[in-house]
């Protein structure tokens, strides 16, 4: 393998790190080309300095002068504000974008990526659940690849190599639960930030860890799945396995079931992405079957747990249901961040918002980006932020 020049778009995140550790062990394989990040501008920095890139984006303008000052000399190019991000995605000076940006905003330089024809490694799933069906014809159009890191649909993909056109009967998504797994809603109604924000497997940026903890994060991944591996809402299941070692399974028409397994470590799927179709060494541990572990597998609680049963009628209503729901989920999160209001108070504002915005059922693009905007605004008018 020539080296692949990698853009981390949110490159200071929990995946943005994890990939930049992947990209340290493999010199060879990979370069660090655009870096970019929101707000933290000490980690940007110390980023460009360790891995050199040709360019990096700083989204708060306010720190502009910072990491401009702290990178002079270098060969490194600094950007800053929200329009840069697409602007330098839409540069044809990397090989693969990694979409790491957390939420919405991910998904207008993604497809600048998509544009202008570069291969995604795709960690950013609100980008699939606001306008996957966009996001997939125009990657069709271009003949590109878009390679999930989430690493239940990086399983999902991984059992589907070599499958040629055998048809999938169904996926079965697993969920590890989160940290409030067979808890009732006279619990959860008291659940401040801090314990929801303690994953029992895994450890992810915040609002992530908050989709889990509410099982949203479950609901967007089915949506994401419908569109990556072009499903029928009826053909994407869920199961709680509390290990967190299937990642996820493919069952075909003839009933076989492909898992795969191993330990969490988001490091697997990142370097599995941007790799493809090669697999490469690493000393990360390995899943032992000497050790006494059961793996379980139970139906996931929807009555208690709502955003899984919103996100599931989300998927199949489609049309801008999904992008709806996952802009109130956002203020919602980010208000229940805030200590703005309740866990369970999360859900009523997205199922308000859901009845609220008008349903179009084949949205444009400007129809997304409008929807998401009225979505949010409503939402926000419910908590009045
Ligand atoms: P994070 O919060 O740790 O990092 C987010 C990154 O995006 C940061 O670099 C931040 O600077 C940048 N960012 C945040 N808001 C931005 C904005 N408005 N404009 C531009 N950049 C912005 O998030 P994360 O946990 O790394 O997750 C990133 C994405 O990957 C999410 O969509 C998440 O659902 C998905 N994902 C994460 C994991 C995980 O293990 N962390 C697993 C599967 C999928
Ligand atoms: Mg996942």
């Amino acid at each position: 393998m020539s080296q692949k020049r990698i853009a981390i778009f949110g490159s200071t995140g929990s995946i943005g790190t994890q990939a930049l550790e992947v990209i340290a062990s493999n010199p060879d394989l990979f370069s660090a080309e655009i870096l970019t990040a929101q707000t933290n501008d000490t980690l940007l920095i110390k980023q460009a300095l360790q891995f050199q890139p040709n360019m990096v984006v700083i989204g708060d303008e306010k720190k502009y002068p910072i990491v401009k000052e702290a990178l002079a000399g270098t060969h490194t190019k600094v950007f800053a504000g929200e329009e840069a991000l697409e602007e330098v995605a839409s540069l044809d000076c990397y090989d693969m974008m990694l979409a790491a940006i957390v939420g919405y905003a991910g998904l207008k330089p993604t497809l600048c990526a998509i544009e202008i024809g570069k291969p995604i490694a795709l960690a950013n799933k609100e980008t699939l659940v606001v306008a996957g069906d966009i996001i997939m014809r125009k990657a069709m159009e271009k003949r590109i690849a878009i390679i999930p890191v989430d690493s239940e649909h990086s399983a999902i993909f991984q059992c589907l190599v070599g499958e040629g056109r055998n048809k999938i009967e169904k996926i079965i998504l697993t969920a590890s639960g989160g940290p409030f797994l067979g808890k009732k809603p006279n619990f959860l109604v008291n659940v401040k930030k801090d314990h929801a924000l303690q994953h029992p497997n895994w450890s992810m940026g915040a609002k992530i860890t908050i989709d889990s903890a509410t099982l949203m994060n479950k609901g967007l991944e089915m949506i994401e799945a419908k569109w990556l591996f072009n499903l029928q809402h009826d053909q994407i299941q869920v199961v709680v396995h509390p290990q967190s070692i299937i990642h996820s399974m493919v069952q075909f028409e003839d009933g076989s079931i492909k898992a795969q397994m191993g330990l969490p470590d988001m490091k697997l799927p990142i370097q599995y992405a941007m790799a493809f179709p090669n697999r490469i060494a690493n000393p990360f541990p390995r899943y032992d079957f000497k050790r006494p572990e059961t793996l379980s597998f139970e139906e996931p609680d929807t009555k208690t747990f709502r955003n899984l049963a919103l996100a599931m009628e989300a998927l199949r209503r489609g049309g801008n249901m999904p992008c709806i729901l996952n802009a109130a989920n956002e203020i919602a999160v980010y208000a229940f961040l805030r200590n703005r209001i309740g866990f369970l108070d999360m859900t009523e504002v997205v199922e308000q918002t859901m009845a609220k915005i008008a349903f179009i059922e084949q949205p444009t693009l400007e129809e997304y980006f409008e929807t998401d905007g009225e979505a949010r605004n409503f939402a926000a008018s419910l908590i009045h932020m």
